[in-house]
């Protein structure tokens, strides 16, 4: 009796880690999109791509798979390393709508990957390589951040908007709450950095957060030129 009882036991143990190793469910994604200007501005500087400097547009930083409770998945699968053949007919838009601005100088590949290996492999319960990046591109056209902004005068020309305009101006014009993160300048300004937007398992539809993400912002924030 005593033997059946612990390998029972055992068993929903095993049983356990494999539903927590095999699910890589989460409940919504975060969409980041990043102000080139303010990730240029600060202390770490920028390279451009290859191809040029990016237009001045808001940049996809990336599609993040998580948790109502505030805390989200990382590098969930090893064994699924990034494949640029999946995503060729994808690149031309990639390197417009998520150009990647690290140093040194580089066409994207490595901030790709590095995207899909930390965040893309937790979704792939609903999204396989291609997908995940096509999502996050027809996300992008979904929210045209910079005109959002421009209609309500708000501009990257230096100056200092509050924060609240600056949200509401984004919900006004895409009917959804974002979150915003911003950086320090080099002179301590607090600058928009990025924008986060919550979107459903599916990576299709916009939803109200869940959970706001982490601020750091001060209640007026410069808008940096780029
Ligand atoms: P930070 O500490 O803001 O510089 O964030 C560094 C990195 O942590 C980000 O680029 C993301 O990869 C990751 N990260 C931060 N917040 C989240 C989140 N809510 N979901 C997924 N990844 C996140
Ligand atoms: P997180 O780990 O998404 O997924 O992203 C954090 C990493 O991405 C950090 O190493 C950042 O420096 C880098 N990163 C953020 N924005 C960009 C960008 N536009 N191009 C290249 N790397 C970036």
């Amino acid at each position: 009796m005593k033997l059946s009882i612990s390998f029972l036991a055992k068993l929903l143990i095993l049983q356990y880690l494999s539903v927590q190793c095999l699910s890589d469910d989460f409940d919504f994604f975060y969409f980041v999109q990043q102000w080139p200007g303010a990730y240029c501005d600060s202390k770490q500087s920028c390279c451009y791509p290859k191809t040029g400097k990016p237009t001045a547009d808001f940049g996809i930083h990336g599609l993040w798979p998580n948790y109502n409770d505030g805390s989200w998945p990382s590098n969930c699968d090893p064994d699924s390393t990034f494949d640029k053949s999946e995503i060729s007919e994808l690149i031309s838009s990639m390197e417009k709508s998520w150009p990647s601005l690290s140093c040194p100088s580089s066409n994207g590949i490595r901030f790709w990957s590095h995207e899909w290996e930390k965040h893309g492999t937790c979704a792939e319960s609903e999204l396989g390589q291609r997908e995940y990046f096509e999502a996050a591109l027809k996300l992008k056209e979904k929210v045209n951040l910079l005109q959002i902004l421009k209609n309500a005068e708000i501009q990257p020309d230096d100056e200092f908007y509050s924060i609240e305009s600056i949200k509401d101006a984004i919900k006004e014009g895409s009917g959804f709450t974002p979150g915003i993160e911003c950086n320090r300048d080099s002179r301590g300004n607090s600058q928009l950095y990025q924008v986060y937007m919550c979107v459903d398992t599916s990576g299709s539809d916009f939803i109200e957060c869940p959970v706001s993400p982490r601020s750091k912002c001060g209640s007026d924030i410069q808008f940096p030129k780029f």
